[in-house]
């Protein structure tokens, strides 16, 4: 059960695909009015969604039931079942990433684009990370997209979109994926706790929801290995066995002895958490985004944009503690972190550049900064 939690709560309709508004209507739009393009290019990062998306594309498209002006596919047909099961043959599912990536494209999609798809359905090739094809087998697509047979759908994925031709991407209807707001993904990890009937701690969602970095697909595994560990109630102690512990606070203690120049207290703490046995690096990183987020504080508009990586409390103290620093200051704070950081390899001893940081971001203080 674990392990699987992304797939089994694999969004089947449209209303379920977290977050990605923008995406979402204007698909939406496209599939119900059957304006469909022959060459979608899903670019954004890993684990936001770009695969479901292009499966519930494919799904809407083939669904035998669905009516014109509905976007959202029936999932009782036996096309749908099919695509839900990943049994479709008309749904070519390519990773580009992977030792028979390239090989398939040129094969594959060349000889099967000319066989048309059963019952007036639509074969479609989602190749994924499509970005790492050889330049022949994108001169091979691209010569079917110059003249796309009309039975042939291309949804291309990629997270690296700088490396695909421009010549394909101009070929293409684009959406950039954005990373999922922690807010959303909390949701989504409450809604799946809630149908797997296991009662988990807000704070351990709130962690998991912190540290995925807009990425459900993390989230939700990481879900997976906490719901793994079974009991009535998971708090989070008993996550922690399974999480990385969020350090977001702790960074926010050490910046706030900073800014009030107590560079005692500030290494005093970084030792005990050094003692404790938190990881330099990371812990260096909390700062950063701290940092970087109180800047933020202090030159955006939309709060609710730049802050979200953040929920709650920890939201509130940030921009508490925004109002005592100004935005020079900040910045400044997060190059003496991240020069700093730089020479974690080679320190002779690891928490090193972390002590030297903060004592040179106390300097700085007391040389005059104003705050
Ligand atoms: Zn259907």
């Amino acid at each position: 059960m674990p392990t699987a939690i992304y797939q089994k709560y694999r969004p089947r309709v449209w209303a379920e695909l977290a977050d990605q508004n923008h995406i979402k209507t204007t698909l939406e739009h496209e599939i119900s009015r059957g304006q469909i393009t022959h060459a979608y290019l899903f670019v954004g990062p890993r684990g936001v969604g770009k695969t479901t998306a292009a499966r519930l594309l494919a799904k809407s498209v083939n669904c035998q039931n669905r009516k014109p002006g509905v976007a959202e596919p029936c999932n009782e047909c036996e096309v749908c079942g099919r695509i839900q099961a990943g049994r479709s043959f008309d749904i070519i599912e390519i990773d580009a990433a992977s030792h028979t990536g390239v090989d398939h494209v040129r094969e594959h999609i060349l000889e099967s684009a000319e066989v048309s798809a059963g019952h007036g359905t639509y074969r479609i090739f989602i190749i994924d990370e499509v970005h790492m094809l050889s330049t022949a087998a994108f001169n091979a697509m691209l010569k079917i997209l110059e003249e796309p047979p009309a039975h042939v759908i291309f949804i291309l994925a990629t997270t690296e979109v700088h490396k695909v031709p421009a010549t394909i991407i101009s070929r293409c209807q684009r959406f950039n994926f954005k990373k999922i707001p922690a807010d959303a993904i909390r949701q989504r990890l409450r809604s799946i706790t809630q149908a797997e009937k296991m009662n988990v701690d807000e704070e351990v969602l709130n962690v998991i929801a912190e540290h995925s970095d807009g990425s459900l697909r993390d989230a939700e595994s990481m879900l997976g290995q906490v719901l793994a560990l079974g009991g009535k109630k998971i708090t989070m102690l008993e996550a922690s066995l399974v999480i990385p512990r969020s350090n977001l606070n702790e960074a926010a203690n050490l910046v706030g002895l900073i800014l009030k120049n107590d560079a005692a207290g500030a290494l005093s703490l970084a030792n005990n958490l050094v003692e404790q046995g938190i990881s330099v690096s990371v812990f260096m990183q909390d700062i950063i985004v701290w940092l970087r987020n109180m800047l933020l504080a202090k030159v955006g508009e939309r709060l609710d944009l730049f802050s979200r990586d953040t929920l709650g409390e920890l939201q509130s103290r940030l921009l508490k503690d925004a109002v005592g620093v100004s935005a020079r200051e900040a910045q400044e704070l997060i190059d003496i972190f991240l020069r700093r950081r730089q020479n974690l390899g080679e320190s002779p001893l690891p928490q090193l550049p972390l002590e030297l940081a903060i004592i040179e971001a106390c300097t700085l203080k007391a040389d005059g900064m104003e705050s």
